[in-house]
């Protein structure tokens, strides 16, 4: 059984190494070679264990594939380009994007795509998807191997949320790293480490958190996001970052797995959940400085979605077709941009060189 030879390595692990740190168990469950999670299944779908926004509807494709075209044209439409996605799933948002960029010849003869995936199930799972896309498409295994010479336009859609986050508790004035370690029973459970987080850099109001209070940091989509934004400072270009997330560092516990669309524990099923973290977004801004790059306010889903012509174009798609298929697109659109589904939780931000105009975080 997978899951079961994955629990049996992680508590093995921590039999000779002592407890792990929740980054560490993450980092497993979603990436471990044999039994991680992203390599061993395709997790999207209604069959699978959640939906993403591309997989709702090909509005949200569309949508980002003409953020995209502006973004191409803001910075001096160039001969040549690099597309990038990051953790592009099944290829679905890559294959809808593609589909506006063909409205826009000279973008689509200057590109080459880029896809960022680890998971060897799901390139093919993308190779598949985009073979009539006309691109030409070469696979990463992270952003170090992407293109230096060109410009990049980068986009990812839940692909923050699924890099290793740490955690960290309020013990007697210092917060000790959170760890997974082993109870009476030899089952998995969370505990405090003892070695504590440097906390000089924290903004005051989170030194004040109660004893107990669990605070989250993001190493790794930090770095990720300071590399892409060297990147586009050196080469040019502009990134759209899409993900589940709040505007302003805060104290709290966001991890959380999910299987077929139900909430379960974190330490239940290692490798058979999919795990995520909410996005801090201040803390990703933050990383994405790098002069003359910056990052544009944080927007909602919503309002970016509707912002870039949501409504028109779902009525583009349901004009003419049977009050069901309305009915289905009325219903995408509320799921993507309604503030009580996807449209206020999901946030988007944008990052470039100061100078370029991105629509529609800068205004006119
Ligand atoms: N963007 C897609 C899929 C989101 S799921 C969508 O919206 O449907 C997260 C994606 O990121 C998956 O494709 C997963 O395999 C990939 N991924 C997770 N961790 C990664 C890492 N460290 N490096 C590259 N890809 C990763």
């Amino acid at each position: 059984m997978r899951t079961s030879s994955l629990r049996a390595s992680l508590v093995r692990l921590i039999e000779t190494d002592g407890p792990m740190p929740v980054s560490d168990y993450m980092a497993r469950c979603l990436g471990d070679p044999e039994h991680g999670y992203y390599m061993q299944a395709d997790p999207f779908g209604r069959s699978g264990d959640f939906i993403t926004a591309p997989e709702v509807s090909q509005l949200f494709g569309e949508i980002l594939g003409a953020w995209i075209v502006h973004a191409f044209e803001a910075i001096g439409a160039p001969e040549r380009v690099a597309l990038v996605e990051l953790g592009p799933g099944r290829g679905t948002l890559s294959a809808d994007m593609l589909r506006v960029a063909r409205l826009r010849p000279a973008f689509l003869g200057a590109l080459t795509l880029h896809l960022v995936e680890t998971s060897p199930r799901l390139r093919s799972a993308q190779k598949k998807t985009l073979q009539d896309s006309g691109a030409a498409v070469d696979w990463h295994d992270s952003t170090a191997t992407l293109p230096r010479d060109v410009p990049l336009l980068v986009v990812a859609n839940e692909f923050f949320d699924a890099l290793p986050i740490r955690q960290f508790v309020r013990h007697d004035g210092a917060w000790l790293e959170r760890c997974i370690g082993l109870d009476d029973s030899g089952a998995l459970r969370f505990q405090a480490g003892v070695a504590a987080l440097d906390d000089t850099d924290l903004a005051p109001q989170l030194n004040a958190a109660p004893e107990g209070a669990v605070l989250e940091t993001q190493p790794v989509a930090n770095a990720v996001m300071q590399d892409l934004a060297e990147r586009i400072a050196g080469q040019g270009g502009a990134a759209l970052v899409v993900d589940y997330g709040y505007g302003k560092s805060a104290v709290g516990e966001t991890l959380q797995a999910v299987r077929r669309h139900t909430p379960v524990s974190v330490l239940e099923t290692p490798g058979d959940a999919d795990l995520t973290a909410h996005v801090n977004f201040e803390a990703l801004a933050r990383a994405a400085t790098a002069p003359p790059v910056v990052a544009r306010p944080v927007m909602t889903q919503g309002d970016f979605l509707l912002k870039l012509g949501l409504l028109e174009r779902a009525g583009q798609l349901g004009a003419g077709r049977s009050a069901r298929i309305q009915d289905g697109i009325r219903n995408d659109v509320e799921r993507l941009a309604g503030p009580e589904q996807m449209g206020n939780l999901f946030k988007a931000m944008a990052l470039a060189p100061g100078d370029i105009r991105l629509t529609p975080f800068d205004a006119a």
